[in-house]
């Protein structure tokens, strides 16, 4: 068997990469899974993993489990569906992931997750204002516009 390092789903020998997860990770042997900290299926019932967030962006995905995984935190992405259905696009329902890690690191890896999320969304908030910046300076060195 093999195994995804990310959710954590079994997987047969001849299947390369997980489907559930962003990116699709290459899946690993049981000794990886063990070495990372990470429970194999079965034995997931013993040990207690808690969401610690979620998230409907695969990037965020990748970037909450790298941050987690540096801190050695074991951390596994569940992938669920929302229920959302997304109709101006594709119909499918949308995909969103759980961000799993075990009980006892919950509330350190939750805030872990909520500061890189602050952070991101600053990231963002400064692109949108040096666009917006970028867009007045255009406006002022060109004519106004013809009014109507
Ligand atoms: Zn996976």
């Amino acid at each position: 068997m093999r195994y995804c390092a990310s959710c954590g789903s079994e997987y047969r020998d001849d299947i390369e990469q997980c489907s559930d997860c962003p990116g699709s990770p290459r899946l690993v042997e049981a000794s990886e899974m063990s070495r990372r900290g990470l429970p194999l299926p079965h034995e997931l019932d013993q040990r207690v993993f808690a969401r610690a967030g979620t998230t409907d962006n695969p990037l965020m995905v990748e970037v909450f489990t790298g941050m987690l995984e540096e801190r050695d935190i074991p951390v596994l992405v569940r992938a669920g569906r929302s229920g959302v259905v997304d109709k101006l696009t594709t119909g499918n329902l949308l995909p969103w992931w759980e961000i799993l890690v075990p009980e006892e690191m919950r509330e350190r890896a939750a805030l872990l997750i909520e500061r890189e999320r602050a952070q991101e969304a600053a990231t963002t908030d400064e692109a949108v204002r040096a666009a917006e910046e970028e867009e007045r300076e255009t406006e002022r060195s060109s004519p106004p516009p013809p009014a109507f």
